[in-house]
C-alpha cells in the first residue's frame, strides 16, 4: 500500500485486499461492499471477452452524482445560504449513453441535470434530460439550428437555457426567438479577469476563447433590456478551466462573479443563477498538492468555497442568494472506469549476453572494459569507473562504424558493459549519495513490460499533456515487486510509451512490478480513466476502442457483483470501414489470391479454403493483439 500510495489517489473507492489483489468499494457509504479485481477477470474470461478492456462501475458513477449534490444540500443548509443547487454534468466529458443515462438517473432526485457543448450533444440532452425542473445548459458556439432547437426545448417545457459565448449569438437569438414568439432563457458568459491554475489556465482571461468582456456584458443585458427581453437574462455563467490545482483560483473566481452578479442585480436585471461552470480537479497523483495532475483541496473544501463565498458577497451586497449550478464533469466521472490490460512481454538493454572471455588478438576496447570489471572489486571511485566504461561503450561504436572492430566485437563490449552498469546500480542501492549522471542508472536498466494496450486510445493524456494516471498490478501485492520497470503499448511508435507514475513516495519515471511467471496471466489497471481519456482516444494504428464490461453490485451480497452489459470494441472491419476500406470486396480479393495458388496446384484446396476463413475470421476479429 505504501510502495503504491493506492489509498491516496482512490478517494475511498480501490484498495489493496489481503490477499495481494486489488479491490474496488464502488459505493463509498457501504464498506461491506468490497469486489475482488480477480473475480472480475476470471468471469470476463469465463464470458469469452477478450483484454484490454474497459470496466466501468456504475455505482461509482451513482456515488460520486450523490457525493457532489449531497454535499451541496449540507452546506447551503450549514450556511443558511437561500438559494438552491442545481448541477449539470457536461457530457462531453464522457458522452457514453450508459454514462449519460446512469448519471440522470441517479441524479433525478436532485434535479441535476445536464449540459451540452455543441449540436450533436444539444440533440443528445434534449433526448435524455427530460425531468422538468433538471437544468439544461447550452455553452459552445451556436449557429441558426442549434438556436432553434434550444427554442424547441423552450416550447417541451423545458429549463434549457442558452449561454452567450460571443455577442454575434445574442442577435441571432434574438432575432429567431423574436420570429417563433418563444421566450428563451439566458445566459451571458464572462470571460472573467481571474485565471486558474492548471494545464487549463488559458481559459479565464482577456485572451479566453469564450465568453464577454465586462463592457460586453453591460452591452448585451441593455441591448436585451432595449428589446423588452429583460427578463430573459437569468444567468451569469462563468468557467475558468478544467482541473484547477489550487483553491485560491476557485476562491477569486467566487467573489469576482459574485460581484458580477451583484452589479447587474443593481443595474435591475434579476437573474436566478450563477453557474460557476467546471474545474473541480482530480487528485490523480495522490499528492494535494498544486501540480498539474493534483489539486489542493477536498470536494467538501470546493463546495463550502462556493456556497460561503458567493453568500458573504450576496449578503455585503444586499441582493438574494441566487442559484448556484456547476459543471463538474471531471469529478463526476473519473474514478468509474478503468482500463484492464495484460502485460504480453518484457523488453531489456541487457537481456541477451555475449560470451566474453579475454581471446587472443583481441581488440584493446574489448579488453579496456573488461579491465573495468576488475576495477569494480578494488577501486573506490565508482564515478569513474561509470565514466570511463560510458567512454569506452561510445568508442567502441566508433569504432565499428569506422569498420576498425567486428560487429561481435561491439556485441562483447556491450554486453562487459551492461554488466558493469548493473553492478554499480546494485551498489548506489547502499550508497549515502549519488551524482547526477549515475541516478539515470535504474532508468537505464529498467525493463520496458511490453502492455496490451494503446496508450493512443486509453491513456490519450498522458501523451498529449503528461497527465498522470495512477497505474498498479491488479495482483501479487502481498509480494515484493522486483522489476523496475516503465511500460510500452503495441502501437507502432516510440511516443507509445508511459514513463510517468504514481507511486507513495511520488512521481517516478519507473514502476515496481513482479516477475513475469511462466503460465501466469499479470493484468495492470489503469485507474480514473472515466473522464475526457474514455472518450478521446484515436485510431493510431487502427487500434480502435476497447471491449467494455459493465459492473453492478449485487445489493444482497457486497462482496458480489454481476455484468450488466458488454459493449464490443472495435473488430477490425469496423476501423477498417471508418477509413473508408471495403472489407468485403478485401476478402473477396484475398480469396481470389488463394484461388489462383490452388489452380497453380501450389495450395491445396482444403488449405485454400482454411487460409481464407482465417483471413476472414481476422477481419472481423478484436484489434488487440490475442493473448489466451
Ligand atoms: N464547463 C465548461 C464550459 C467546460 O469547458 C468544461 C471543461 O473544460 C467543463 C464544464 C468541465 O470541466 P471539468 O471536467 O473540469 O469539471
Amino acid at each position: 500500500e505504501k510502495l503504491y500510495g493506492v489509498k491516496r489517489w482512490s478517494s475511498g473507492y480501490f484498495e489493496i485486499g489481503p490477499n495481494g489483489n486489488l479491490h474496488v468499494t464502488p459505493d463509498v457509504t457501504n464498506a461491506e461492499m468490497r469486489i475482488d479485481f480477480n473475480d472480475v477477470i476470471e468471469e470476463i474470461k469465463e464470458e469469452g471477452i477478450q483484454f484490454p478492456v474497459v470496466l466501468r462501475f456504475h455505482d461509482i458513477l451513482r456515488s460520486q452524482v450523490a457525493l457532489l449534490n449531497e454535499t451541496f444540500i449540507k452546506t447551503i443548509q450549514d450556511a443558511g445560504y437561500q438559494g438552491q443547487y442545481r448541477g449539470v454534468y457536461p457530457v462531453k466529458v464522457n458522452q457514453m449513453r450508459e454514462v449519460v443515462e446512469e448519471i440522470v438517473d441517479a441524479g433525478n432526485k436532485y434535479n441535476y441535470g445536464l449540459e451540452a457543448g455543441s449540436k450533436a450533444e444539444l440533440l443528445t440532452v434534449l433526448a435524455y434530460n427530460t425531468n422538468p425542473e433538471a437544468l439544461t445548459i447550452l455553452n459552445g458556439y451556436k449557429d441558426e439550428e442549434f438556436i432553434r432547437l434550444s427554442l424547441l426545448a423552450r416550447k417541451l417545457g423545458r429549463k434549457i437555457i442558452v449561454v452567450i459565448e460571443k455577442y454575434s449569438e445574442l442577435l441571432l437569438l434574438v432575432k429567431i426567438a423574436k420570429e417563433l414568439d418563444i421566450d428563451p432563457i439566458i445566459g451571458l458568459r464572462s470571460k472573467m479577469t481571474v485565471k486558474g491554475k492548471g494545464k487549463w489556465e488559458g481559459s479565464g482571461g482577456d485572451r479566453a476563447k469564450f465568453g464577454l468582456t465586462n463592457t460586453e456584458i453591460i452591452q448585451a443585458a441593455r441591448y436585451l433590456e432595449s428589446e423588452g427581453m429583460a427578463d430573459c437574462f437569468k444567468l451569469l455563467h462563468f468557467h475558468i478551466g478544467s482541473q484547477l490545482t489550487d483553491i485560491r483560483a476557485v476562491k477569486d473566481a467566487i467573489s469576482e462573479g459574485a460581484m458580477i452578479y451583484s452589479e447587474l442585480h443593481h443595474m435591475g436585471f434579476k437573474l436566478d443563477y450563477v453557474d460557476v461552470g467546471g474545474g473541480l480537479g482530480i487528485d490523480y497523483d495522490g499528492s494535494k498538492s498544486t501540480n498539474d495532475s493534483s489539486r489542493n483541496y477536498s470536494i467538501a473544501e470546493y463546495v463550502a468555497d462556493v456556497v460561503f463565498g458567493m453568500k458573504e458577497v450576496c449578503d455585503l451586497e444586499q441582493v438574494p442568494h441566487p442559484t448556484l449550478v456547476t459543471e463538474s464533469g471531471r469529478a463526476i466521472t473519473a474514478h468509474h472506469s478503468c482500463v484492464v490490460a495484460q502485460i504480453v512481454g518484457e523488453i531489456r538493454a541487457n537481456s541477451a549476453e555475449m560470451e566474453t572471455d579475454v581471446e587472443e588478438h583481441e581488440h584493446i576496447l574489448v579488453t579496456n572494459m573488461r579491465d573495468q570489471i576488475r576495477l569494480l572489486e578494488t577501486q573506490e571511485n565508482l564515478q569513474e569507473i561509470f565514466n570511463d566504461a560510458s567512454q569506452y561503450k561510445e568508442q567502441a561504436i566508433s569504432a565499428f562504424k569506422l569498420r576498425v572492430i567486428s560487429f561481435e566485437e561491439l556485441a562483447k563490449i556491450e554486453t562487459l558493459y551492461w554488466q558493469i552498469m548493473v553492478n554499480l546500480q546494485e551498489r548506489m542501492q547502499s550508497a549515502e549519495f549519488i551524482p547526477e549522471e549515475m541516478q539515470e542508472l535504474d532508468y537505464n536498466l529498467s525493463s520496458q513490460y511490453l502492455c496490451n494496450f494503446s496508450v493512443f486510445q486509453s491513456a490519450a493524456d498522458t501523451w498529449a499533456i503528461d497527465q498522470v494516471l495512477p497505474i498498479v498490478p491488479l495482483s501479487r501485492m502481498n509480494e515484493r515487486p522486483n522489476v523496475n520497470c516503465s511500460l510500452v503499448d503495441i502501437t507502432c511508435d516510440s511516443d507509445g510509451k508511459i514513463d510517468q507514475f504514481v507511486l507513495g513516495k511520488g512521481i517516478s519515471d519507473v514502476l515496481p512490478m513482479h516477475k513475469l511467471n511462466k503460465g501466469e496471466d499479470y493484468y495492470l489497471g489503469m485507474f480514473l480513466t472515466g473522464a475526457y481519456q474514455d472518450v478521446m482516444g484515436d485510431m493510431h494504428n487502427l487500434f480502435g476502442r476497447l471491449n467494455e464490461v459493465h459492473i453492478f453490485s449485487h445489493d444482497d451480497d457486497p462482496l458480489d457483483f454481476y455484468i450488466e452489459e458488454v459493449v464490443t470494441g472495435s473488430s477490425v472491419d469496423n476501423v477498417l470501414s471508418i477509413m473508408q476500406y471495403n472489407p468485403t470486396f478485401m476478402a473477396a480479393s484475398v480469396k481470389k489470391l488463394i484461388d489462383a495458388k490452388i489452380s497453380e496446384g501450389e495450395i491445396k484446396p482444403r488449405e485454400g479454403v482454411k487460409w481464407t476463413d482465417f483471413y476472414e475470421n481476422c477481419l472481423k476479429g478484436y484489434t488487440y493483439l490475442k493473448t489466451s
